[in-house]
């Protein structure tokens, strides 16, 4: 297709008519999707429904040591379960803590802790004039907003297509101690799907913090989320790596069931060397008496083992495969060759990332709010809500239907060529 800026003012006038007509048309059709937010779909929820069943009041709840699920005790999680979230981090289990429902918790409470007593026995960054994160972009904007809560100030880092910009990472962490801490999303990244090389991963573990307690926060939230069985991203193991470099206590990798059972009533877990998960620890024992068990029991009578996880992340992937696919095709048929956009079709994760003309976003995502599709807002994947460039959209294909989504990424595309022949006419 004709690049759009290779049209002359008539050609675009023309073409904006056209447009104008479409979407008018499309608006009539009073379509209704939500595209905002990462949750997995009805089917997927379904799915896994039969995991209610493998715990009733016959079931024996003694751990294979013979733990009685039903008591208190057992603080840093069920062996069975660290052995079951070992297995989905690639570490082993005496590197790791199950916590809750959520692995957000975790990071909140990771940073919290830090802020009020430091990091094996550094200054609390409350105490401190200047706490400062890094923060890849564009990212995750939970993750954003706890730093954003603690007064921690962000610092943009661009990604590249085998991690953030690592030139840029080391000469900040090097000259600045106030940099205390850096977000990753190392697998099927949220929200451009890209996975860190292996020289990524090395030259995170070999980073020399001017902070001595920085720390890198390894949000393994896709470690399993494969879209093809043949086609998988594979990620080296920080923690190994970070030991190896002489650096063992620089990571924390989070990881949570959230999107393998049920989205927030699953089982979360941070992995970590073992002064850092003592230090945790330490915590923990004021913080609870424990957490729950019975779920964490369920989640390792429900899959057994890996293998039973890894089938059924096959089963989630034959439902989110096509959702992806037909998004990837849509913009492909649609914006190919146009020049107004850019995008990578990721091989796992939950979302999709568009770059569309620097200050289109937040036209575009207006645009698709009157057609009815809700997205993620404009800016939320940069800190403070700010996308410097007006132009990164995120897109989560995993709670519509295939056809839904075909018809919302139809109603996208459209809204992203209006917005831009708008912008070129004005330019
Ligand atoms: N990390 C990332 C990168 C995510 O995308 C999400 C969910 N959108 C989470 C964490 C949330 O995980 P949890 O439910 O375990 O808190």
């Amino acid at each position: 297709m004709k690049s759009l800026k290779d049209m002359g003012k008539d050609e675009l006038t023309q073409l904006k008519a056209e447009l104008e007509k479409s979407f008018e048309d499309a608006k009539g059709k009073g379509l209704k999707l939500d595209m905002s937010r990462g949750k997995p779909s009805v089917s997927q929820l379904d799915m896994v429904m039969d995991i209610m069943d493998t715990l009733n009041s016959s079931s024996k709840l003694l751990t294979e040591g013979g733990v009685d699920c039903r008591n208190y005790g057992v603080l840093d999680g069920i062996p069975e379960a660290k052995k079951l979230m070992a297995d989905i981090m690639e570490v082993s289990p005496d590197q790791v803590i199950v916590n809750g429902n959520a692995s957000l918790n975790i990071m909140y409470d990771t940073v919290a802790r830090s802020m009020t007593h430091g990091v094996l026995g550094s200054t609390p960054w409350a105490k401190l004039d200047k706490v400062k994160f890094l923060c890849p972009v564009p990212g995750y904007d939970r993750h954003f907003a706890i730093t954003e809560l603690f007064g921690i100030e962000m610092i943009n880092v661009p990604m590249t297509v085998n991690g953030p910009d690592m030139d840029m990472v080391e000469e900040l962490v090097t000259k600045d101690e106030s940099i205390k801490g850096i977000w990753c999303v190392p697998k099927y990244s949220n929200p451009q799907g890209i996975t860190y090389s292996d020289e990524t991963v090395k030259r995170f573990a070999r980073l020399k913090p001017a902070a001595k307690d920085f720390r890198i926060f390894w949000d393994n939230a896709y470690a399993i989320h494969h879209l093809y069985d043949n086609d998988q991203a594979t990620l080296l193991d920080i923690i190994g790596e970070c030991e190896k470099a002489g650096n063992p206590d620089m990571v924390y990798e989070f990881a949570s069931t959230s999107k393998v059972s049920f989205a927030g009533s699953g089982i979360s877990a941070v992995a970590a060397s073992k002064a850092n998960l003592d230090y945790i620890r330490k915590f923990m024992t004021i913080q609870t008496i424990g957490h729950d068990k019975i779920n964490q029991l369920r989640h390792v009578r429900y899959f057994k083992d890996i293998n039973g996880v890894m089938a059924h992340m096959k089963r989630h992937a034959d439902i989110m495969r096509p959702k992806f696919e037909a998004v990837i095709k849509v913009l492909e048929n649609e914006l190919g060759g146009l020049e107004i956009g850019s995008w990578l079709a990721p091989k796992g994760g939950y979302f999709i990332s568009f770059e569309a003309m620097n200050g289109c976003a937040k036209d575009i995502i207006a645009k698709c709010k009157e057609a009815g599709i809700v997205m993620t807002n404009a800016g939320a994947t940069y800190p403070y809500g700010k996308d410097p460039f007006d132009s990164n959209i995120r897109i989560a294909p995993s709670f519509p239907t295939p056809d839904e989504m075909q018809q919302a990424a139809v109603l996208f595309t459209l809204c992203v060529k209006l917005v831009s022949v708008n912008k070129l006419l004005k330019s």
